[in-house]
């Protein structure tokens, strides 16, 4: 009877659809015409998406209640990999849609995105509390022992059997239809909350009339800060109030006022008196959470997330960040003492504030170092920097990237490459998607359109972009990397192999799809390293114009540098943020203050310069309240932690060492989510993950 329903209700959408006429041009809908089976990007249009997706999801509700209504017992086949098996088109456009609004958005997408984002979530609230569902995956569950199933298919299982088991089937009907609102409005408010932040970056700029208040800034800089202007229909020189730009002024400026409205207009994002205001989101976002976390048995968010990390507690991610903080923060405050005496020495009569920092930082790495990170940029245009990483990976894991213009394409400024193995075999595609402009979400990540898979009885590629936000290239100079964005790249470099070497069965199994988020960005950490070894350096490095390698002089002061104010820079950007997190996820009562009151407060514990009365940096914590992060910026450290063993496993057999490579992608990188990360670690490395590589990489 339910299929009866279900079909009418397909069949009205496919009527309806006809009538409108979305249906009979709708490519998303058409079987794929394209190589790898890849979405025609040109061909589809913003008005697609919804249609295609309302269409594709009423499909997989039809394929999930055929599991349900199956006759026969529940099976590992009938239940499990059928269930496994739905989605597998919706989930491509959904996907597809949320990249749409990161590397292209304007309004009509993000509402999209907010339409999709709601239906997935509603249809995702129906599945988990389908009792009958539930039923069958609890049945296949408690025979797991007698099934002979492979290590894959006892993981994927166990994920489906703990979705359902973790998330309230015992409650009441109205407990469960609670949760149910609670998901689907946490859903809405961090679509919004990313949305806003992008807004309300890019409704405005740091606009700049005077030819003196350009003091100190390199040519390069002004150069953009000029054409940034032109974009923006402006007279004299603009900033973006975030990104790279924004890091250069601050640095560079002479004007100590300017660096510090600067700082403090990037600080207000999502916090202006305007439309695009955080404050309200975020805390209701953080009641909600917790209000969730308690309905199911947990005391708070943080709790009932860290069950399912490697962490597995609160008090352990605490536990693990102090003994980091006590290893980093006498390191730190050294180097401000010595940076301080060094502004001294230049005139200054002040503490050093946050605006300070950056630009005398940079003032002594040159006096010191006769050194400035940028002087690296020449030997760095984008290009042979990238051509010359791909090569690395060549040697490594005989991958061979191939540009293909003739792919398609989700913007014209994406370049795509067929990635192929050592066979000559198509192995994935990769799009990278490198430069900053309007309507682009900011900062840098990888995602998949499609996880490999095997499915369907053969192996379907990934298909994953990889994309930054650099600085465009200005007048006739190519675009240059700073060893910063060099590391980026390298970082977002690692997450794409763990897609391109994955090799499992099932996408919610594949590349990055790990339930451990703590071990995510352990390829993406490790491969980070490479940035400060010198033999990737000189091989990395080429001067735009003569050609020339990067000096082995130029090289040890790019390494002295790196070391200088490392842990500085982990005691301003991770420690803190990441036990902000848990903070506030740990609450285990409804928060009714001012969250930049307690920012503030809490933050006094951390902060190494300080504090400044108006800044607040919640309303734009964009990882937490909007990118899936919550409970787990700590993972990144996490990660580090392991990265670092194996990256001494590189050091000690060579950092281009083809064997340990392959060791690598056999134990780690081609397994995903399908063993847990523990027992991952531990086939590479032979024994538990321990912090002492990692802390002593402080002492190098
Ligand atoms: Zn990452």
């Amino acid at each position: 009877m339910k299929n009866k329903l279900l079909n009418l209700r397909l069949v009205i959408i496919l009527i309806l659809s006809i009538h409108t006429g979305v249906l009979a041009q709708n490519p998303l809908l058409d079987p794929f015409n394209t190589p790898y089976g890849i979405i025609p990007f040109e061909k589809v249009k913003p008005e697609h998406i919804l249609p295609a997706f309302n269409i594709t999801m009423e499909e997989d509700r039809m394929q999930v209640q055929a599991i349900i209504d199956n006759p026969q017992p529940a099976t590992f086949k009938n239940t499990i990999v059928a269930l496994a098996k739905t989605g597998r088109k919706s989930s491509m456009i959904s996907v597809y849609a949320n990249a749409l609004a990161a590397v292209n958005g304007n309004p009509e997408i993000y509402q999209t995105v907010a339409m999709v984002s709601h239906l997935g979530s509603a249809f995702s609230n129906d599945l988990l509390f389908n009792e009958e569902l539930f039923k069958r995956v609890k049945d296949v569950y408690l025979q797991k022992e007698r099934l002979s199933l492979s290590q894959e298919e006892l993981t994927l299982l166990e994920n489906y059997y703990r979705w359902f088991a973790r998330n309230g089937n015992d409650l009441s009907d109205m407990e469960k239809e609670r949760l149910k609102d609670i998901r689907s409005r946490l859903a809405k408010l961090s679509t919004i909350f990313g949305q806003n932040v992008t807004q309300d970056r890019d409704r405005t700029f740091f606009h700049l009339t005077q030819e003196e208040d350009l003091a100190g800034l390199p040519e390069r800089v002004i150069a953009s800060a000029a054409e940034y202007a032109k974009t923006k229909n402006a007279e004299g020189w603009a900033f973006p109030i975030s990104g790279p730009s924004t890091g250069d002024y601050i640095r560079y400026a002479d004007k100590r006022t300017l660096r510090e409205q600067l700082l403090k207009l990037s600080w207000q994002i999502g916090n202006n008196p305007n439309e695009f205001n955080n404050l309200d989101i975020a805390k209701e976002i953080l009641n909600l959470r917790r209000e969730m976390a308690q309905l199911v048995g947990y005391n708070s968010f943080a709790e009932y997330v860290l069950e399912e990390r490697m962490a597995e507690t609160p008090e352990q991610v605490m536990i693990f960040l102090k003994t980091f903080k006590d290893k980093v923060k006498p390191i730190a405050e050294k180097e401000i003492e010595n940076l301080h005496a060094f502004a001294i020495s230049q005139g200054f009569d002040d503490v050093i504030r946050h605006w300070d920092f950056a630009y005398y930082n940079r003032k002594y790495r040159e006096g010191i170092f006769e050194f400035n990170t940028d002087e690296v940029k020449p030997w760095l245009p984008v290009g042979h920097a990238i051509n010359e990483t791909f090569s690395m990976v060549s040697d490594m894991w005989g991958l061979e990237f191939r540009e293909n213009q003739s792919l398609p394409k989700m913007h014209p400024q994406m370049l795509p490459f067929e990635v192929f193995d050592a066979n000559g075999d198509i192995k994935a595609v990769l799009y990278l998607d490198l430069y900053e402009r309007a309507g682009k979400m900011g900062g840098a990540f990888v995602g998949a359109i499609r996880a490999q898979n095997k499915e369907s009885g053969y192996n379907e590629i990934p298909l994953i972009g990889l994309v930054c936000n650099f600085n465009n290239p200005s007048g006739d100079n190519p675009a240059f990397l700073s060893l910063g964005e060099l590391s980026t790249f390298l970082h977002e470099l690692g997450h794409a192999l763990h897609h391109i070497l994955s090799d499992v069965t099932y996408r919610r199994l594949s590349g990055t799809s790990l339930k451990y988020s703590d071990f995510v960005e352990v390829p993406s950490m490790l491969l980070e390293k490479w940035a400060y070894e010198p033999d990737f350096l000189v091989r990395v490095g080429r001067h735009y114009q003569t050609g020339e390698a990067l000096s082995q002089e130029m090289i040890d002061k790019i390494i002295l540098n790196k070391k200088e104010g490392r842990a500085l820079s982990e005691m301003r950007f991770t420690i803190a943020d990441a036990a902000l997190d848990i903070a506030l996820h740990d609450m285990r009562m409804p928060f009714e203050g001012d969250l930049c009151d307690w920012e503030r407060d809490f933050t006094q514990n951390y902060s190494l310069f300080p504090s400044v009365e108006d800044a607040c940096y919640i309303p734009s914590f964009r990882h937490i309240f909007s990118i899936g992060y919550a409970s787990g910026y700590y993972t990144y450290t996490w990660s580090d932690m392991m990265a670092w063993d194996i990256f001494n496993e590189f050091r000690k057999n060579g950092i281009f060492d083809p064997a340990t490579a392959e060791r690598l992608e056999k134990e780690i990188l081609s397994k995903g989510g399908t063993v847990h990360p523990h027992e991952l670690f531990k086939n590479f490395i032979g024994r538990e993950p321990g912090m002492d590589a990692f802390l002593k990489s402080f002492d190098e």
